[in-house]
């Protein structure tokens, strides 16, 4: 938008018109008529007062959401006593929120990888001053050492892992054809102990013959997170089943759980990033990082995928993952 010295637009542009959300008369109008924000009003008036060119990050009322914008309003003088002011307004909203959220990420990562810190640091320090002298608390406090190091340890392999992601061009695939129900029996034995320990039963009912074309290692990393966590939500003696199904176009991979279930509100949240259901039981109980659902999000979306959820608390929960039929190029 350019504004002369009596205060009026001489010309301004659609998009000019589409971000202040107000039509813009092509006749010379004072620009009242047209910019109300106040922090814009007040910072083209600093600019008439000390004619000088100055830089500001601008929120503006929008329908249906408010814009960030970068306002610059430049001021230029063509002779004494003429002078115009050019308003570029340049819509920020975008690499704001990106830029926010890579702010809430390291909040949250360092919180996270605080708290471990502080009780391994902590608990450390006890024994050295002398709590080591009495076996039992040296026991004890070790095993909180050990418990809270291995938090540490999967918290960093998952940002890792995260970082890995959005590191990769999304489009980087290395498809092979997959025998399903092998790779399925092979995670079962990764986490045969876990499920043990929990007296779950794990039953794979993909039919042998499946096959499939994919990213062999996304899908595992895909596959590991769910069923870890369908084992460690589950209820004792409870069961994880793994089923398939196909359409001419695509293919679904079931896991579904006899757990404690996810409520509708947080069914919503659980992708989010270190978000864990607001559930003390589980809270306590089960460890975790907050982040795994949210790489399964990130992987299953790289892969042109879906995710969704089924789940009823106290009765269990359902993960479907869907995929397209892909061919392979021979
Ligand atoms: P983590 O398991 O490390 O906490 P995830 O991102 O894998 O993190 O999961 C986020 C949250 O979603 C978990 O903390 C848990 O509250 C909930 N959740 C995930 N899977 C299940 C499941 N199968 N049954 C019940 N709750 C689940």
């Amino acid at each position: 938008m350019v504004i002369d010295n009596y205060r009026k637009v001489e010309l301004a542009n659609a998009a000019m018109a589409e971000l202040l959300q107000v039509p813009i008369s092509p006749h010379r109008h004072p620009f009242a008529q047209d910019i109300q924000q106040y922090e814009l009003v007040a910072l083209i008036n600093k600019v008439f007062e000390d004619k000088e060119t100055r830089r500001q990050v601008i929120t503006l009322p929008g329908m249906p959401t408010e814009k960030k914008v970068e306002a610059t309003v430049v001021y230029t003088s063509t002779s004494e006593d003429f002078f115009q002011i050019l308003v570029l307004l340049y819509d920020i909203t975008e690499i704001f929120t990106v830029e926010q959220m890579q702010m809430d990420f390291l909040t949250n990562a360092s919180h996270e990888l605080k708290t471990p810190v502080t009780a391994i640091n902590g608990f450390a320090e006890t024994l050295l001053d002398g709590a080591k002298d009495d076996p039992a608390i040296l026991d004890q406090f070790l095993k909180i050492i050990q418990q809270e190091s291995q938090q540490l340890s999967e918290l960093v392999q998952d940002i890792l892992s995260l970082s890995r992601i959005e590191s990769q061009s999304v489009t980087q695939h290395d498809l092979t054809r997959v025998h399903l129900g092998a790779m399925i029996d092979d995670q079962f034995k990764v986490l045969q102990q876990l499920a043990e320990m929990k007296h779950v039963t794990l039953i794979n009912q993909v039919a042998d013959d499946v096959q499939v074309v994919t990213d062999q290692s996304k899908c595992i990393e895909v596959l590991k997170n769910l069923l870890s966590n369908a084992i460690k939500y589950n209820r004792e003696g409870g069961q994880v089943t793994v089923r398939f199904e196909q359409t001419a176009t695509s293919w679904t991979l079931h896991v579904a759980d006899t757990g404690i279930g996810i409520s509708q509100d947080d069914q919503s949240r659980i992708f989010q990033r270190f978000y864990r259901a607001d559930n003390s039981r589980t809270k306590q109980v089960v460890s975790g990082t907050g982040l795994g659902l949210a790489i399964v999000a990130e992987l299953v979306s790289a892969m042109k995928g879906t995710i969704n959820v089924q789940s009823q608390r106290g009765v269990g929960s359902t993960f479907d993952v869907i995929f397209q039929r892909l061919q392979l190029d021979e």
